[in-house]
C-alpha cells in the first residue's frame, strides 16, 4: 500500500504524508524477509494448542486474567537468571512491548536514542508516542564503541536508550561492557532488545545477567523469532519489578486476550521442540554468510538468523531480480546492503540459485 485515503481528513501533522509499517507481503515460494523461523511446530503440538483453544473459547464470554500472570511467570521460568512474574512484562509482539516502554518513559519533551543502522521500527515508537528521536552511528563494523557511546549519552541525556543486540538488519551482538557503560551513563531507562538473542553464538552473554543492581535496565525479547511463534504475536521484557509496574500503568486492560495467553503457554511448555531448528538455523546463516563471502561480497558479522551483504550499487534492482525468480528478501540498512533471512536448505538453494543467476547476468 502506497498511498492512503487520508487527505482532508484532520491528521496529526506528523503523521501526514507517513504511511503504515512493513515489508512487503507477497505470496512467493521463497519468503526470507522478516526472520521468521521457516519450520512451524509440529502436529502433536498442533494438536495440544487446538484443545487449548478449544478450552479458553468455553469462557471467551469472559475478560481475559488481566495481568497475565501464570504466563508471564512462564516466561520467566524459561529466562531463568531467578526471574520471576514480577520482573516479566508480556505483550502482543515485543513491538508493543517497547510501545509500552516509550509510554510509560518518553513522551513530549523527552528523547529516545538509539545507534544507527538499527530496528526500523523504533523511529515509529518514539513518533507515536509524541517523542524526539535521535540516532548515533555505530562504527564501521556496526559494534558501538563505548567512548562514542558515552559521548553521545551526555550530549543528548536521553530519557530512553534502545540498544540492539544482536542487530537488526546488521546482525551484530554487543558486548556487556558497553550495556554497562551506558546505563551508568545515562540519565534515563535503557533497553537492550535481545530479539535474535536465542541465535547468538554459544556463549554470547545475555544482557540479562546485567539485571540485578541496575533499575533502570531491561531485556525485550520475543517469540515471533526462534521461538517460531511469530504468528502468535507475543513480546516480553525482564526488568527490575518497578520497570514493570511503570508498564502496567499505561497498558491498555485486558490487552493480551485469553487466546495469545493460552496458546503462548502452550508453545512455552514444549520450549524443546519449539526451539529445535535453532541450531539448524545458526548452521544455515554461518554457511550462508561464507557462502555470500565466497561470491566476494561483503558481508557483516551475524549472529541472528539474517544475513546483512552487499554492497550494490542498485540494491532494489537486485532485490527485483531476485523476487522475479520466487525469492523475496529484505531491502534495509545502509544504501547498498540487502538483508536475507537464514531458511530451510530448500529455500537457501533456491536463495543461492537466484542470486548467482543474477550476479552471473550483471557479470
Ligand atoms: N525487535 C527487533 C530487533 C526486531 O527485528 C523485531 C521484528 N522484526 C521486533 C523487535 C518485533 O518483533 P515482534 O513484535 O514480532 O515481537
Amino acid at each position: 500500500m502506497s498511498t492512503l485515503a487520508t487527505s482532508g481528513l484532520p491528521l496529526r501533522p506528523e503523521l501526514v504524508g507517513e504511511v503504515p509499517y512493513g515489508a512487503p507481503q507477497l505470496d512467493v515460494p521463497v519468503r526470507l524477509n522478516v526472520n521468521e523461523n521457516p519450520y512451524g511446530p509440529s502436529e502433536a503440538v498442533v494438536a495440544q494448542i487446538a484443545a487449548a483453544v478449544a478450552a479458553s473459547a468455553r469462557e471467551l464470554n469472559r475478560y481475559p486474567e488481566r495481568d497475565a500472570v501464570a504466563l508471564r511467570a512462564d516466561l520467566a521460568a524459561y529466562l531463568g537468571h531467578g526471574l520471576t512474574a514480577d520482573h516479566v512484562w508480556a505483550a502482543n509482539g515485543s513491538n508493543e512491548v517497547m510501545l509500552h516502554v516509550l509510554q510509560a518513559f518518553a513522551g513530549p519533551g523527552r528523547t529516545v536514542l538509539s545507534f544507527a543502522p538499527t530496528y526500523s521500527m523504533y523511529p515509529e515508537y518514539a513518533r507515536d508516542t509524541h517523542s524526539a528521536f535521535v540516532t548515533f552511528p555505530r562504527a564501521e563494523d556496526f559494534t558501538i564503541d563505548v567512548d562514542a557511546a558515552v559521548a553521545a549519552i551526555e550530549e543528548t541525556r536521553p530519557d530512553v536508550v534502545l540498544v540492539t543486540s544482536p542487530n537488526n538488519p546488521t546482525g551484530t551482538a554487543l558486548s556487556p561492557e558497553v550495556v554497562v557503560a551506558l546505563v551508568d551513563a545515562s540519565p534515563g531507562v535503557v533497553v537492550v532488545d535481545e530479539a535474535y538473542h536465542e541465535f547468538a553464538r554459544t556463549g554470547t552473554p545475555s544482557a540479562l545477567e546485567l539485571l540485578p543492581g541496575r533499575p533502570r535496565l531491561a531485556v525485550s525479547r520475543t517469540m515471533s523469532k526462534a521461538f517460531a511463534f511469530a504468528g502468535g504475536r507475543l513480546g516480553y521484557l525482564a526488568a527490575d519489578p518497578a520497570f514493570v509496574d511503570a508498564l502496567r500503568i499505561v497498558r491498555l486492560p485486558y490487552h493480551l486476550s485469553a487466546v495469545t495467553q493460552t496458546v503462548a503457554r502452550v508453545a512455552l511448555a514444549n520450549a524443546g521442540e519449539m526451539l529445535a531448528a535453532v541450531d539448524r538455523l545458526r548452521e544455515a546463516r554461518d554457511d550462508l554468510a561464507a557462502w555470500l563471502v565466497g561470491r566476494g561480497l561483503e558481508v557483516a558479522d551475524s549472529d541472528a538468523n539474517f544475513v546483512l551483504f552487499g554492497r550494490f550499487a542498485d540494491r532494489h534492482a537486485l532485490w527485483q531480480a531476485l523476487l522475479d525468480r520466487g525469492v523475496l528478501i529484505r531491502e534495509v540498512g545502509p544504501p547498498g546492503w540487502l538483508r536475507v533471512s537464514a531458511g530451510t536448505p530448500e529455500e537457501m538453494a533456491a536463495f543461492k540459485t537466484a542470486l548467482d543467476e543474477v550476479l552471473t547476468s550483471d557479470d
